[in-house]
């Protein structure tokens, strides 16, 4: 049984990029996409309904467009590292993204991620409708994820940790054992039990240590 659990978030953790923003671009219109998830991230905009917005604007891009978006897409250096370092000391890891599944899984698979959770891309005559299938994973969500894994995994709560850099990353930071702001929002960066600013996510493994133990 893992003795601890590690929850990251996707764009810009996991991630380098924000993949609606690699979708928007496909879909032409990158540069607004772009503006509504800074401000979302910020904290100045509800999430899932920015999300739908953003989502809207990619109705009529061809489903094609995501092998582009997946091979574009550059997870963040020392991620690899940091995983085989938390499997190393017993412990679990997942991803939970307000992205997207069909971007996300090859990648948490290649990875070997413990668990993964997104949204999904309505899809319909071999085009995206501009729909979100299903409920939003938005901050409320992130944090059910993260509980949820831990009751799965039967690692206490206290023996969670949360690492994120955008505003819709901290309700699951709030429940978290142990919150980790990673090249994060100033939002983000205030609240955390830590902030770490190189992007290098191998650095997270100098404070596993007492959760380990
Ligand atoms: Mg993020």
């Amino acid at each position: 049984m893992p003795r601890f659990l590690v929850v990251l978030d996707a764009d810009s953790t996991l991630l380098d990029d924000e993949v609606i923003e690699l979708l928007a671009d496909e879909a032409g219109c990158g540069r607004e996409v772009a503006a509504i998830t800074a401000r979302a991230m910020a904290g100045e905009l509800d999430f899932a309904a920015s999300l739908r917005e953003r989502v809207r604007a990619l109705a009529g891009l061809p489903a094609q467009s995501l092998t582009r978006v997946r091979a574009r897409v550059r997870v963040t250096a020392g991620a690899s590292e940091l995983i085989r370092g938390v499997h190393g000391l017993g412990g679990a890891v997942g991803v939970v993204s307000g992205g997207f599944h069909e971007v996300l899984d090859p990648i948490a698979d290649a990875l070997d991620l413990d668990y993964c959770r997104a949204n999904r891309l309505a899809v319909a005559g071999s085009v995206l409708t501009g729909q979100v299938d299903g409920s939003i994973v938005d901050a409320s969500a992130k944090a059910d994820a993260l509980i949820e894994w831990s009751a799965d995994a039967g690692v206490p709560i206290g023996q969670t940790i949360a690492i994120g850099d955008g505003a819709n990353d901290l309700r699951m930071m709030a429940v978290a054992g142990l919150s980790i702001a990673f090249d994060a929002k100033p939002v983000v960066r205030a609240t955390a039990d830590v902030s770490l600013n190189e992007r290098d996510l191998s650095t997270v493994l100098a404070l596993l240590g007492t959760l380990a133990r």
